[in-house]
């Protein structure tokens, strides 16, 4: 494929973004890969629809301030949007289009019958009381009213947002529409129709492939070491499950800096200590790490999950781990990416390793819908059966194609998405 096809689709809104750039240039290295015709590429590099939205809120003090808001729903092709809202100072159109477009892969992928979205305010949430995060949020949902609903777009928790947030949205939907509507939102807390184990499921999902990896090299956990960037909702279960199968956790790093014990990490005990509100890095039973090396300690696993874009042409050379298990969505730049495929780090893309939360997001939708609720055990089990069976296409049809893992999971999605778009027609 030449390297200018996709020129006539770029688009200056989204182009101005780093982080749509390199979703833009994912696609099309994958579209190179398997020869998709160049009308359904152009289709795929563009969101379908975009919100633009001015959030305006009054403080505790009295005065107003005005945040700006985002949904962006990449996709109308494959059944209702769905993806996450993030509240985060650098939160701007473009990485929220490339957040939405990697959701309609990881959606295909799994075999959800979702397409791709994702929202955001550019806001930092722990600089406002809860009481202004609940009018921030309520705010929002109305100004976004118009296309969002159960059977339209469906929003989840990520980054700066809660289970809190979400219960938030669902009383202002419901209010709207006069009845209760748990449907409208996923990843809400139990008591109104959240599902269990949804908080924890991006977490055990990057567990369960990253276990499957470990099998697929004949190492054993109680052997395997791991470092992990993010210790918020799937960096913090992520360790929690990496502990429950025998891994050792070297080293831990949030936003505040990152700490390292090498007899391995006190998870529960750090737990305890950030729920205090207290820095990360200033937890006792670990010497403090400099953020920057964290990612390229020597471990069987790095996980990195939190930002896009930590793992660049600059570190990627550096990193000493045997698996590279991606919870944050974008960890990677294509340029990172060359360097890693030509060393002997084994892959789990985001597209595949964090998509245990909208598998569970979705199992939430359709309890919702029949107002019929699964255990946890259910839950857990249909997730492992779920992530294991994404796993398995992926590695399966990268060993067939001598494809990287990234390229493999990024032809099942798009094309399960190019073969929806064809049946379907010019509309969706
Ligand atoms: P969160 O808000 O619960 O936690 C984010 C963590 O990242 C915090 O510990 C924060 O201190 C840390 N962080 C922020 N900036 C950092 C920086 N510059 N350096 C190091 N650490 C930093 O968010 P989350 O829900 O755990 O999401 C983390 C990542 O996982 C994001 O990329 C998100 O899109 C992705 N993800 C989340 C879910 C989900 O279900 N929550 C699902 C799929 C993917």
């Amino acid at each position: 494929m030449p390297e200018n096809r996709l020129e006539p689709t770029s688009h200056p809104l989204y182009d101005q973004s780093a982080t749509f750039r390199m979703a833009r240039r994912q696609l099309e290295q994958c579209a190179a890969a398997i020869d998709l015709h160049p009308d359904v590429l152009k289709r795929m590099a563009i969101p379908k629809r975009a919100m633009v939205v001015s959030v305006p809120v009054r403080r505790d003090d009295g005065k107003i301030e005005t945040f700006a808001g985002f949904r962006v729903q990449h996709s109308l092709t494959s059944g209702p949007s769905k993806g996450g809202l993030r509240y985060h100072p650098m939160v701007d159109l473009g990485e929220v289009a490339a957040l939405a477009m990697w959701m309609s892969w990881k959606c295909a992928i799994m075999n959800l019958p979702f397409s791709g979205a994702k929202g955001g305010i550019a806001v930092d949430p722990s600089a406002l009381s809860l009481g202004e995060k609940e009018r921030l949020t309520r705010r929002f949902t109305e100004e976004v009213l118009s296309i969002i609903g159960p059977r339209m777009d469906v929003m989840a928790p990520d980054m700066g947002t809660d289970e809190q947030t979400m219960a938030w949205m669902m009383d202002t939907y419901s209010m709207k529409v006069g009845y209760a509507c748990p449907e409208i939102v996923t990843g809400k807390p139990v008591e109104i129709g959240g599902i269990v184990g949804r908080r924890e499921a991006t977490g055990r999902g990057v567990v369960m492939t990253a276990m499957a990896a470990l099998e697929d090299l004949k190492i054993r956990p109680e052997t395997a070491t791991a470092v992990v960037q993010g210790f918020g909702n799937v960096g913090s279960v992520t360790c929690q499950e990496l502990v429950k199968r025998g891994v050792k956790v070297l080293a831990v790093g949030d936003k505040t800096g990152a700490v390292l014990n090498k007899k391995g990490l006190d998870i529960e005990a750090l737990i305890a200590h950030v729920t205090k509100g207290l820095p990360l890095n200033k937890f006792t039973g670990s010497e403090e790490l400099d953020p920057q090396e964290l990612l390229t300690q020597q471990c069987t696993l790095a996980v990195p999950a939190a930002m896009e874009r930590v793992i660049d042409d600059k570190n990627a050379p550096k990193l000493k781990c045997r698996v590279l298990a991606e919870g944050a969505n974008g960890p990677t730049t294509p340029a990172a990416d060359a360097i890693i495929q030509n060393s002997d780090i084994y892959v789990i893309p985001d597209v595949l390793c964090n998509a245990g939360g909208v598998t569970v997001s979705y199992f939430e939708w359709v309890q919702d819908l029949q107002q019929y609720f699964w255990t946890e055990k259910q839950v857990n089990e249909k997730l492992e059966e779920q992530m294991l069976g994404a796993f398995h296409r992926v590695r399966g049809l990268a060993r067939e194609r001598k494809f990287a893992h990234r390229t493999a999971a990024l032809v099942l999605g798009v094309q399960k998405v190019a073969r929806e778009m064809e049946r379907r027609g010019l509309y969706p």
